[in-house]
């Protein structure tokens, strides 16, 4: 029969040789290899103890940031919830009140922010959609959980700490990948 490509081989149906019914060549060709491993470097790393650097452009968990005087960037205007392709993002709005404008940098805010990580694929176009810098995909894996609320993150979850009261948490937890806002 023709075959279809020229990847076929031909196997050798020739008697084994001697030294084949030994098999201790092969034995000692395999040990060989696996001795030489010994002097490779080593791939697996010792996690927690050890961990390996992300790449630049690794998208992990969600985290709604804040202004340079704390105040929460989002306006609710849903951009977010609209470009996500899995539908993971819900939220509502509220109205800020007189003297909440050290809390909420625009005139509206999310009173409720939900991301439902058990949909989300960690695209990232959230946070290319959002128009107010508000929200950016950190270096931080969504922890393991036991039961599937646990995966619905909500505002007070997904919140960067207050960079003003709580200075330390904010550098941990913004760890460098906080994008400075463009038009400010
Ligand atoms: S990363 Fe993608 S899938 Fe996840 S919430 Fe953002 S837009 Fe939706
Ligand atoms: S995170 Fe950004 S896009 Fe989403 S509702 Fe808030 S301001 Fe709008």
């Amino acid at each position: 029969m023709q075959p279809l490509t020229n990847r076929s081989k031909q196997v050798d149906r020739s008697p084994m040789t001697f030294s084949e019914k030994l098999y201790l060549p092969s034995i000692a060709k395999g040990m060989a290899i696996t001795f030489s491993h010994l002097f490779k470097k080593r791939p697996t790393i010792q996690y927690p103890e050890q961990t390996r650097p992300f790449s630049q452009v690794f998208r992990g968990l969600h985290v709604l940031n804040r202004d340079e005087e704390g105040r929460e960037r989002c306006t609710a205007c849903g951009l977010c919830a609209v470009a996500c392709p899995a539908e993971a993002i819900t939220m509502e709005a509220a109205e800020r009140q007189d003297g909440e404008e050290n809390l909420y940098r625009e005139e509206k805010y999310a009173a409720k922010y939900e991301i439902n990580m058990l949909r989300c694929i960690f695209c990232g176009l959230c946070e290319e959609a959002c128009p107010k810098d508000a929200i950016y995909l950190s270096e931080t894996f969504a922890p393991a959980n036991f039961n599937r609320q646990g995966f619905i993150y909500n505002k007070q979850e997904l919140l960067i700490p207050n960079p003003v009261t709580e200075k330390e948490a904010y550098e941990k937890a913004a760890g460098g990948r906080v994008r400075k806002p463009v038009n400010e």
